[in-house]
C-alpha cells in the first residue's frame, strides 16, 4: 500500500562527528521501503515503523525542504538512503528524490546518496551539478551473484545494474563507490565474493569501498530475517541461532581472513577503504543563496 502523509520536519541533524560518511543532516522523503531486503535493519522496533511494507510518501517534503534549506545556518552533507532507498520503484512516479536534489543543488549543499537502484541515473544531471560542491553516490553491494542477491534483496536492481549505474556516474565525474554491508554469514562471506566485488568496483570506477564483515540483528528484524531463511535457505537458521544467540553485532566467522583479503585486493587496484567526506574549507557563503 502506498499512502501520503504530512511531515513536520524533513532534515534531521546527525550526531557529530559522523565517522562513516561525514554527514551533518539526514533526509527521508518516504517511510518504509519497497526493496524488502530480508536483512533490513529498518524493521527494528526502535524505528517505530509498524508495517514496513507500507510506503508512506511525505507529500509536503519538497516545500519543507525548501524552507529548511533556506534557514540552515550551518552547511553540511545531507545524507539520504539510510532508512529507505531513495530510488525505490515509487520514486519513478513521485520523483521526490529528484526534486529534493534539485533544491539541494540550488542551495549549494553537499549530498551523499545510498542506493541499491539503477534508477539513480534519472538524476545524473542534477548530481553532476551538486558535484561542483560535493556529491557521493554509494551503492550498497555485498554480493556479486545476481541470483543470490535477488533472494536477499528481492525488489532492488540486480547487482550488475548497480555496477553499470556506478560506471555511468563515474564517467560523468561523480564520486561513487560501494558500501559492502551487511555481509551475511554463510551467504557470500567467502574470499571469491570479496575479491569479485573489489574487482568489479574497480572496473566500474569506484573511488572507495566501505566494508563491514558481518550484520546486525535485533527484535523484529531478526524474526523477519529468520523466517525468510527458513523459506529461502532451509537449514541455515539453526547455524545462526547457535552462533549468535541474541547478539546484536554478528561478525561472519571468517571476518579476520576476509578483512585481510579485502585490504590486499583494494590495495592492489588502488581503491580507498573509506569515503572522503566533504570538507567545508571551500564552502560558499550561505548568504549568497
Ligand atoms: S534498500 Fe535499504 S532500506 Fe530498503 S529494504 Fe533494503 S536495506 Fe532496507
Amino acid at each position: 500500500m502506498i499512502k501520503e502523509i504530512l511531515a513536520k520536519v524533513l532534515l534531521s541533524s546527525v550526531k557529530q562527528p559522523d565517522p562513516w560518511f561525514g554527514l551533518k543532516y539526514n533526509m527521508n522523503l518516504y517511510r518504509g521501503c519497497q526493496h524488502q531486503c530480508i536483512y533490513c535493519d529498518s524493521r527494528s522496533k526502535c524505528y517505530r515503523i509498524e508495517n514496513f511494507e507500507d510506503i508512506l510518501v511525505k507529500a509536503n517534503a519538497i516545500e519543507l525542504l525548501a524552507t529548511e534549506l533556506a534557514t540552515k545556518r550551518v552547511k553540511g552533507t545531507i545524507g539520504t538512503g539510510s532508512m529507505n532507498d531513495p530510488y525505490m520503484p515509487v520514486e519513478a512516479r513521485r520523483n521526490l528524490t529528484g526534486q529534493a536534489l534539485k533544491l539541494i543543488a540550488d542551495f549549494g549543499f553537499p549530498v551523499h546518496v545510498i542506493t541499491k537502484s539503477g534508477l539513480v541515473l534519472k538524476d545524473l544531471n542534477t548530481l553532476q551539478a551538486i558535484a561542483r560542491v560535493y556529491a557521493a553516490v554509494s551503492f550498497s553491494i555485498s554480493n556479486c551473484d545476481d541470483d543470490l542477491a535477488a533472494k536477499l534483496e528481492p525488489v532492488a536492481s540486480p547487482v550488475s545494474e548497480r555496477f553499470a549505474a556506478m560506471e555511468r556516474l563515474a564517467s560523468r565525474g561523480i564520486y561513487t563507490g560501494v558500501i559492502l554491508m551487511p555481509l551475511l554469514p554463510f551467504l557470500g562471506d567467502n574470499e571469491e565474493n570479496i575479491s569479485a566485488i573489489v574487482k568489479r568496483a574497480a572496473d566500474s570506477g569506484a573511488g572507495y569501498i566501505i566494508p563491514s564483515f558481518g550484520m546486525t540483528m535485533r527484535d523484529r528484524q531478526r524474526s523477519y530475517f529468520y523466517d525468510k531463511l527458513d523459506e529461502l535457505f532451509p537449514g541455515l537458521r539453526p547455524r545462526y541461532e547457535e552462533l549468535y544467540g541474541d547478539e546484536y553485532h554478528c561478525s561472519v566467522p571468517t571476518a579476520g581472513r576476509l578483512s585481510q583479503v579485502f585490504e590486499e585486493a583494494c590495495d592492489k587496484v588502488g581503491i580507498a577503504t573509506a569515503i572522503k567526506p566533504w570538507s567545508n574549507n571551500d564552502a560558499p557563503q550561505l548568504g549568497l543563496f
